[in-house]
């Protein structure tokens, strides 16, 4: 486990992707070292949001601001694709940093491609029809009644190499 994102975090994270369809949802993951609690959703505020994202930067300067003066760390960026897969595209290759920071990104999920099941936290195993996988891997567990979720997620880190896939798990209590 890479990272750990809280129930509330991944609830945002869902609505926000969710509600701003068909445009780019985007936001700020905040926490403390590999622990996201919560989601702080900003305006994109890219001139073509339908394909791009630009986190409002007043928001990224008020959430370093925030941290500085003792509240959550900036740990990392949020942000959906309404059409795509859950992983980082050409974009956001070219726009990527290489700081360190994590990027959760919500997407589509795979059409039955293997990939993205490896975040399968519940421990699902490839072989049943596809649409159980598809409906069980990554986050629902039926608790919240998240039954048709229509966006998966996944975790990467942008470090000097580029993205690194990283392993989430909501916390175990
Ligand atoms: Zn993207």
């Amino acid at each position: 486990m890479d990272v750990e994102i809280s129930n509330e975090a991944l609830d945002a994270l869902f609505a926000a992707a969710r509600a701003a369809s068909p445009r780019e949802a985007c936001g700020i993951l905040l926490g403390q070292e590999k622990r996201v609690t919560a989601l702080l959703e900003t305006a994109n505020v890219h001139p073509t949001p339908h394909t791009h994202f630009e986190i409002d930067p007043q928001a990224l300067i008020d959430a370093h601001r925030a941290a500085r003066e003792g509240g959550a760390q900036v740990l990392g960026y949020f942000h959906s694709h309404p059409e795509g897969p859950a992983k980082p595209s050409a974009t956001d290759t070219q726009m990527a940093a290489h700081d360190g920071m994590i990027w959760a990104i919500a997407g589509r999920p795979d059409d039955g491609g293997g990939e993205g099941h490896t975040l399968d936290e519940k421990g699902y195993t490839e072989g049943g029809s596809q649409s159980y996988t598809l409906d069980t891997q990554g986050y629902t567990s039926g608790e919240k009644g998240h039954t048709s979720r229509s966006f998966d997620v996944t975790f990467w880190r942008d470090d000097q190499p580029g993205f690194t896939r990283l392993s989430y798990q909501r916390p175990r209590r």
